[in-house]
């Protein structure tokens, strides 16, 4: 059989299911060929006889406006092809989207003819499911999107739904055009972490989930990511995935955590917070050598103070001590307080020297202190207190437990030696 340009094109047609339209702009004569009728139930018999009006007839009302300026717009030039997307109506009573391209036929010399020529292909299912796609995008706590990351590192959005602009800042299109807008948005302090978030998700092929701030003006959101990869036979990588705000979840959290850790009498940090603190420091001590000082203060005869001038005076007493410990040590130091009236104060990069100096200035200020009852009655406190150091490896002490007990040792010493003084490693002054 010798394949003629003419079964070449109709096995073609056939190939793509497309129904194809045939007119000529000066008589109205049309012509369809089979498929063009059977994307609507009919044969072409049943529509005979065939013209412009059978098409017309079997469009949606509201659809041939668009249709005539799509082919006005063509025929004028001022657009480069001729397309569209209209309901017809099937046999069976429903709306198909059919998708219409056309072109002018043109002659020998390349001049346009009068012929219109054109395709018909039914994209209902697609245009369906594309509406789905955005009815659950709106209803969705968040945004969902695609992002494709290319073996040659290139990356970019090829869907993003329409909040984008709630929790961008930025339209889908933009997203779209350049995901760097995106990029941008993400907190400076949260960026390094989210593309490293991302390399790791891209290596292991696991779950990619990423908590991170997004500032839009002075507004700042706290939104998570998760999506799952999948790897094209290529090398390409595609995340389908959600964004939702977790602003809300994520104060109350980081509230939470803050109340872990804070005496809710004096403000400063708890017990809690400044074992994990030691914890930590021990770690990071051994491995850098960086060494730290230690100073455990005890108030004295402080069931006293209570006994003679009330609870209330008593906790004013810690309030205030506790201002006087901030006021007197540096930024980096960590004052906590560890129990009744017991504080700790963890000072980073201290030598022992300088650790005691800092503990001698405070019982010199609070022995200078008055306080004053709630019955008007003046009276002094001081306090005791153990200093020790932690040199790294090179320790005496082995653990944060051995450290705190070496402190105490310290403590008590202070206290069996008459109180309101300081004993370094075991040694008073
Ligand atoms: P020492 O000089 O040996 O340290 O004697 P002290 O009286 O200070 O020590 P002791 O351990 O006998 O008493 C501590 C007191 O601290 C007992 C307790 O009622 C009181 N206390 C503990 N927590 C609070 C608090 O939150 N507020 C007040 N006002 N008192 C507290
Ligand atoms: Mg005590
Ligand atoms: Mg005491």
């Amino acid at each position: 059989m010798e394949l003629t340009p003419e079964i070449r094109l109709k096995a073609i047609l056939e190939g793509t299911g497309a129904g194809t339209w045939e007119w000529h702009l000066d008589t109205q004569e049309v012509i369809y060929n089979d498929r063009w009728a059977q994307l609507l139930g009919y044969s072409l018999e049943e529509l005979e006889p065939v013209t412009f009006q059978t098409w017309e007839n079997l469009c949606h009302p509201n659809d041939l406006l668009q249709a005539r300026e799509a082919l006005a717009r063509y025929l004028d030039g001022a657009s480069q092809k001729f397309e569209c997307v209209i309901r017809m109506l099937h046999k069976d009573g429903d709306w198909r989207y059919i998708h219409t391209r056309g072109t002018l036929l043109t002659d020998d010399q390349g001049r346009d003819t009068r012929w219109l020529m054109g395709t018909h292909l039914d994209v209902t299912r697609e245009v369906v499911s594309q509406h789905q796609m955005e009815q659950l995008s709106k209803s969705l706590p968040g945004i969902i999107y695609t992002f494709v990351l290319e073996p040659d590192g290139r990356y970019y959005f090829s869907f993003m739904s329409e909040k984008t602009w709630d929790f961008y800042g930025v339209s889908p299109e933009a997203a779209l055009r350049d995901p760097d807008t995106i990029f941008n948005m993400v907190h400076p302090e949260d960026l390094a972490a989210l593309h490293e978030s991302i390399s790791v998700s891209a290596r292991t092929m696991g779950e990619w989930v990423c908590e991170y701030r997004v500032a839009i003006n002075d507004r700042v959101n706290w939104v998570r990511g998760v999506s799952r990869p999948e790897k094209d036979p290529d090398g390409t990588i595609t995340w389908h995935g959600i964004i939702t705000n977790i602003d809300r979840q994520k104060g109350l959290e980081l509230e939470l955590e803050q109340l872990s850790i804070t005496d809710e009498l004096t403000g400063l940090y708890n017990r809690r917070y400044m074992l994990r603190k030691l914890e930590e420091s021990v770690a990071e001590s051994e491995r850098y050598g960086d060494d730290f000082s230690l100073v455990s203060l005890d108030i004295d005869f402080f069931k006293s103070i209570n006994d003679s001038y009330g609870h209330p005076t008593g906790d004013a007493v810690l309030q205030r001590f506790a201002t006087i410990i901030e006021k007197r040590t540096r930024k980096s130091d960590i004052v906590a307080r560890t129990g009744g009236e017991e504080f700790i104060i963890f000072m980073p990069s201290t030598v022992l020297d300088e650790a005691e100096q800092v503990a001698e200035s405070l019982r010199v200020a609070l022995e200078a202190e008055e306080f004053v009852s709630d019955d008007g009655e003046a009276f002094n406190v001081t306090f005791s207190a153990g200093v020790v150091n932690w040199s790294g490896a090179g320790a005496n002490a082995t653990s944060v437990r051995d450290l705190l007990s070496a402190c105490d040792q310290s403590l008590y010493a202070a206290k069996r030696a008459g109180r309101n003084r300081i004993v370094v490693n075991g040694v008073g002054k």
